[in-house]
């Protein structure tokens, strides 16, 4: 019988197991006689190296310099890892290499399965396939790119083609078993950097609106809803009472629908979504009622004239009513910001500084993100509609090219970024939580029930 390891790898947030993974775990044991098993190397790795962090992140009781501990982890993640990559890209080993060689060697695994969700996550993967010469190598996940795929055995791009590889055969897909819904018992939760374990719940396979115009989410993939009773399933095999929703976004209709099973199971969760008008204070009501605790809302901007050339779909006037009725309703609103989208000019930027003030008192957290061009968005493909006059690409080892651009007016990538540092302090006023939850979305639910942090 076949072994089959599935990794996943430094670096990133050890806040809670890797969604993915784990549903291609539960899909193989459902459709194969193979032995499957998962590894979270990149949590081993962070337990390796900030067992304080891990520590504190644990111990709400703990939090009352986060902003102050968090900055400390930040810094210093950002440094080990820079520097690990940079070993990667000089030919040396990362940090834990050994260790977590032998975590993976130990298993006495035929295939191994590498999963590649951020690019982030693409030096380890490049370091380990090129020691591990005595297995088969098999990589997919949607950060994925031509350099990995040239080291690996096989780059597979979802679980059918997997299944078919570990059985080496057409499976008939009308026998198989897709009744399956990811077990997040095979892993060890309460090692995860969060006060209790965060389960991430999946429910469909992408955004359904698929126009902004800076995202490239939703590139390739077709839309599907997984089936309710399957999600229901996995929330109440956890165990578990906190749920993060990881759909980029979720149709309103569905989005009652998941409410309505999960109200009665009495458990807290968090989704994203964008503020249209049919977010009603009675829809918003229903949504608390049913657990929803936080919502991170894609606002993006104060600009109408820049909503409409993100496509966004929404406007100033149902952004502000929406936040309003959230909190009414009793729901955290975290509302994701843009700046720097091209053409944005001084004023635009600061109507979305107006915007974020005039609706502080909705508002519990801002995240703030600088506008960055990437391959597969409609701005990559029709530059000229957005100002950009040329695109420059920029050949790397490891990862695929970097983009930069060079606009034909409005606010450049640097002047957007100090305009934010500029304006920091008048946003952090607005932050009702410390400001660096930002970095661990999944602390929300533990903020301000268990911790004595200001409200
Ligand atoms: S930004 Fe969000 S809503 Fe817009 S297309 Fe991307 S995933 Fe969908």
């Amino acid at each position: 019988m076949k072994t089959v390891l599935l990794v996943y790898l430094p670096f990133c947030t050890p806040a809670s197991p890797p969604y993915s993974l784990t549903y291609l775990y539960s899909f193989l044991k459902n459709n194969c006689d193979a032995k499957i098993k998962v590894l979270d190397l990149n949590l081993e790795f962070h337990k390796l190296k900030f067992p304080e962090f891990q520590e504190y992140f644990k111990d709400p009781s703990k939090w009352k310099d986060y902003d102050k501990k968090t900055n400390e982890y930040n810094q210093l993640t950002r440094k080990v890892y820079s520097e690990n990559n940079r070993k990667v890209v000089n030919g040396e080993k990362p940090e834990f290499f050994d260790v977590l060689l032998k975590n993976i060697r130990e298993e006495k695994p035929d295939i191994v399965g590498f999963s590649i969700v951020y690019s982030s996550q693409a030096f380890y993967a490049h370091a380990l396939m090129k020691e591990l010469k005595e297995v088969t190598k098999i990589v997919g996940g949607p950060s994925v790119n031509d350099k990995i795929i040239a080291l690996a055995d096989k780059f597979l791009k979802n679980e059918i083609e997997f299944l078919d590889f570990i059985k080496e055969e057409k499976t008939d897909h009308e026998k198989l078993n897709f009744d399956t819904f990811p077990d997040f018992n095979i892993y060890d939760l309460k090692e995860y950097f969060t006060p209790k374990p965060v389960i991430p719940l999946k429910t469909s396979s992408t955004c359904y609106y698929q126009k902004c115009t800076f995202c490239a989410h939703y590139a390739k993939v077709p839309y599907v809803e997984y089936k309710i009773p399957l999600i229901e399933k996995t929330i109440i095999n956890s165990g578990q009472k906190y749920f993060f929703l990881i759909d980029d976004m979720t149709h309103i209709t569905r989005l009652l629908k998941l409410a309505e099973m999960m109200k009665p199971l009495n458990i807290q969760w968090a989704c994203q979504l964008r503020p249209t008008k049919e977010y009603t204070y009675e829809i918003l009501k229903k949504l608390k009622e049913s657990g929803l605790t936080f919502i991170m809302w894609g606002v993006e901007s104060g600009s109408n004239r820049i909503l409409n050339l993100m496509k966004k779909g929404t406007n100033t006037n149902y952004v502000e009513k929406v936040l309003e009725d959230s909190k009414k309703a009793g729901i955290q609103n975290i509302t994701y910001i843009m700046f720097g989208f091209p053409t944005e000019t001084k004023e635009e930027f600061l109507e979305t500084i107006d915007l974020l003030k005039r609706n502080g008192k909705n508002i519990d957290l801002v995240s703030i993100a600088v506008f960055g061009l990437q391959k597969g968005t409609p701005v990559y493909t029709a530059p000229l509609d957005f100002g950009i006059k040329k695109i420059n690409e920029e050949e790397r080892i490891i990862l695929e090219p970097k983009i930069s651009y060079e606009l034909e007016n409005g606010l450049t990538q640097a002047e957007a970024v100090k305009l934010k540092k500029k304006y920091n302090n008048t946003i952090n006023k607005i932050n009702k939580h410390p400001r660096l939850m930002n970095f661990f979305r999944e602390h929300t639910f533990f903020s301000i029930k268990n911790s004595g942090l200001k409200q």
